[in-house]
């Protein structure tokens, strides 16, 4: 490595989020230079094909001109304003207009934040809010699910059921974050045991630790409806259908956490439409903006509205914000990009190359290494096994995931290994022929994998 080199100035001054540092100080940073549709380039020149659109979110790819100059023209209107103190903008208006009009029926507010973290933290917030208002105040407790992704925050990290995000941050904080069991069937289900029994099983497990704690100490539970960074993960089937009764007759608060399952990742404009969940309250990022701005929304339902304007008479003042939440610039971005999710027919894209990035993926099924394929749109996760026969897992510590993705790297392709799950969302403009060569080059890299592995 030259020394002033980028690569050089990475290593002595930047930290990396969410990296192995260890490694990160022994083989430095892939950095990206340039993107165009669904492929990167690194700064040596290297072509990828980004079968994660970054982290789940740059669904129109990485050369959209419109968005650009919807920025563009925003940055010279009005650069920056905000919603505090009864001011605003016309940019983040029409976007609560607009997100409200196509949200699940019910949610007919918006509030506005600048990524999936700050979402689901307001969102803590406002069930804390909603039931001390209601005169609930011993509703505090909040469930989520291990391995479940909701974000960086003290409180959503602490909801998030991810241990490395905890260890050493002295979180969870307090007592009030509890965790049900990772719906992952294949492999967690018991031996004979078929997807709606294990769903029943999850179900009852849900049901067992309401009864234990008490449904009057529970405010709200969070669920993704596909687990992303968990290892994308389909719930089993029955599992929706089972869980959100038991929540209702014990008047928990449902958050559905569609920071990547929104936009029509999931062969439907919401993941609550795929698996028909009604939330209260449905947190939504990345997507909105298909990545090109931070921004993040939080769409209420109108009783947890009425409470924020209860407590504001109460309190002097709804007493939340962001200087950046609702920016400007950011709305016109997600205006153009929903715009532009209309024209293009997003959803129904998604719903024709689902069958060859679904059937793509699955056809590796054959591959040694490979044990099982999972996924519904354009998320899918890909379970690595030491003896698929006898679906054996690998060594905790054999590393196997970070090998194939290593070795996918290597091959142009840019997935991303959660434990021993390869993870894929391309950007829902992916094609069918483009879709052929992520699953080619997938192929490649299992191969260099077993082939360093025997
Ligand atoms: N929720 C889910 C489901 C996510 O996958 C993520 C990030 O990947 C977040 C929340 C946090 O979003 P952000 O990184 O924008 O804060």
């Amino acid at each position: 490595m030259r020394p002033n080199s980028l690569h050089a100035a990475d290593l002595a001054h930047m930290v990396h989020q969410q990296t192995d540092l260890g490694a990160h100080a022994a083989d430095g940073a892939v950095l990206i230079a340039r993107g165009e549709g669904v492929h990167v380039w690194d700064t040596e020149g290297k072509e990828y094909i980004e079968a994660m659109a970054g982290l789940w979110c740059a669904s129109l790819g990485f050369s959209e001109k419109r968005l650009a100059e919807a920025a563009y023209r925003q940055l010279l209107t009005l650069p920056y304003y905000h919603t505090f103190f009864q001011k605003g903008h016309e940019p983040s208006v029409r976007l609560a207009e607009k997100l409200t009009a196509i949200a699940p029926p019910g949610l007919n507010h918006a509030m506005f934040q600048c990524g999936g973290s700050e979402a689901n933290d307001a969102a803590i917030k406002l069930a804390w809010y909603y039931h001390n208002v209601t005169g609930r105040p011993q509703k505090k407790k909040i469930i989520g699910r291990i391995r479940g992704y909701h974000g960086n925050t003290v409180a959503t990290a602490s909801l998030s059921g991810q241990p490395h995000m905890q260890a050493d941050f002295d979180l969870p904080l307090g007592d009030r974050f509890l965790h049900i069991s990772n719906p992952n069937y294949y492999r967690a289900g018991l031996p004979g045991e078929t997807e709606e029994q294990f769903s029943e099983r999850m179900a009852a497990e849900l049901q067992a630790l309401i009864d234990r704690e008490g449904a009057d100490t529970i405010a709200a539970f969070f669920a993704e409806p596909v687990q992303g960074g968990g290892g994308a993960i389909t719930p089993p089937r029955g599992y929706f259908e089972a869980i959100v009764p038991i929540l209702k007759q014990a008047g928990i608060l449902f958050v559905a956490d569609e920071v990547i399952c929104g936009f029509g990742r999931t062969g439907h404009y919401w993941g609550c439409e795929t698996y028909g969940i009604q939330p209260d309250m449905l947190s939504c990022a990345k997507q909105l903006t298909a990545a090109y701005q931070p921004l993040s929304a939080l769409l209420i339902s109108d009783a947890i509205h009425a409470a924020l304007l209860e407590g504001s008479k109460r309190n002097g003042s709804f007493g939340h914000g962001y200087t950046y939440g609702g920016h400007p610039v950011a709305c016109a971005v997600a205006l153009e990009t929903l715009a532009i999710y209309e024209e293009r027919d997003m959803v129904g894209h998604v719903q024709a190359v689902s069958p060859a990035f679904l059937d793509g993926l699955g056809a590796l099924r054959d591959h040694p290494l490979v044990g099982d394929v999972r996924g519904v749109g354009l998320i899918a996760g890909v379970e690595l096994m030491a003896d698929k026969a006898k679906k054996e897992p690998f060594p905790a510590g054999a590393k196997v995931g970070l090998l194939v993705q290593e070795k996918c790297h290597a091959a142009g392709l840019i997935v991303r290994a959660i434990g021993d799950r390869i993870a894929f969302t391309p950007p829902l403009i992916i094609t069918a022929a483009q879709i052929g060569e992520m699953c080619r080059r997938f192929r490649a890299g299992l191969d260099a994998a077993w082939a360093e592995l025997q």
